[in-house]
């Protein structure tokens, strides 16, 4: 993916803190000294924020021949403003300055998709959830049934296919308990509606994946149906069992791309299962009101839902969360992971 990698990430990591122990606003920065050590890797590390930018649509697309040589700000207000989105998209505090907070967040990896603007999609200033341009959903009538299948010749093997099949049953449950829409399992791979499957390295779609930890996953938007993960993530369906520091919860990413599958982008809210980072080891298995709004705008809500439902499983999922001594943080970005979406808009 086009993200940073890990050694990457460490050395900005490292560079970018003494950067910024020197200047808490790099727009303002200076065309650099190239006499200095110190400086050359503070150019670089400007240079792979830009890149960053870039990527995920905060700064426009350059000339190809001009991206490696690009390491000054010659658009000081056009890099603020792109602070500022992304500040604002991520929910972070928005300063306009790479703060720590920010540089630990465009240093984590993350989603491969471009962060959609949520403030002119919003009528509400207390919605947070996004669409992905031009609103895409599955267009069939409410209610809808969809199929999904796993591709055989694409599972893992540590992990036994019947504990997989229930993770991802719990998974579509979770959101065809708040739409109008049921999630069916088919044998028929070649005609389910959503095809699932662990891949890896180059698979064939543009989008290769990346190794342990970074990308985990990307699925595609409606009505594309294809929910990829990475094959080579330690994936886990319980961390009793499995006890690698870098395991994955494979219900949380299930739930999170399923939410994609659906329509929906990435949302600014931490505790939303839409947010787009997840940590080893670390669970977000329950629809936040966040995400609740953003599915039921698109499909309805189901008619057997109801708010205080949500508000009881929320509350028997924290009290279950309490006794298994887990713990929720939305701190520590850098060691977040990625969930991973792409743009699919002429299939
Ligand atoms: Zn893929
Ligand atoms: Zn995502």
């Amino acid at each position: 993916m086009l993200l940073l990698s890990t050694k990457h990430l460490s050395l900005l990591i490292i560079t970018t803190l003494a950067l910024l122990s020197q200047s808490p606003c790099l727009a303002a920065r200076s065309t650099p000294d190239y006499t200095s050590n110190q400086t050359q890797i503070q150019t670089h590390n400007i240079s792979e924020i830009k890149k960053y930018f870039r990527r995920f649509g905060y700064l426009p697309l350059q000339d190809h021949h001009n991206v490696s040589g690009d390491t000054t700000f010659d658009e000081p207000l056009l890099f603020k403003s792109a602070i500022l989105r992304y500040q604002s998209n991520l929910g972070l505090p928005i300063t306009g300055k790479l703060d720590i907070e920010t540089v630990s967040m465009i240093m984590a990896p993350r989603c491969g998709v471009p962060d959609s603007d949520a403030s002119h999609q919003s009528m509400h200033a207390r919605e947070n959830y996004v669409f992905f341009p031009g609103k895409p959903r599955w267009s069939r009538d409410v209610p809808m049934k969809l199929t999904y299948a796993f591709s055989k010749e694409n599972l893992i093997d540590y992990v036994n296919i019947s504990d997989i099949r229930a993770v991802f049953k719990r998974a579509f449950t979770k959101w065809g308990s708040v739409i109008p829409v049921s999630f069916v399992e088919t044998d028929d791979y070649g005609f389910a509606d959503i095809k699932i499957g662990f891949y890896r390295g180059d698979h064939g779609d543009g989008e290769p994946f990346d190794g342990v930890l970074g990308v985990l996953a990307h699925s595609f938007t409606p009505e594309s149906g294809r929910f990829h993960l990475d094959a080579a993530e330690r994936w886990a369906v319980d961390f009793k069992t499995e006890k690698s520091e870098v395991a994955v919860d494979l219900e949380s990413v299930a739930i999170h791309e399923i939410g994609h599958l659906l329509g929906l982008s990435h949302s600014s809210v931490k505790d939303a299962v839409m947010y787009p980072t997840l940590k080893p080891r670390d669970k977000k298995l329950d629809l936040s009101l966040d995400d609740v709004n953003g599915v039921q705008a698109l499909y309805g809500s189901n008619p057997n839902f109801t708010l205080s439902s949500l508000l009881e499983s929320d509350i028997s999922a924290n009290q279950a969360v309490d006794l298994t001594g887990s713990i929720r943080s939305s701190s520590i970005l850098w060691a977040t992971l990625i969930l991973d979406v792409l743009f699919i808009f002429c299939m």
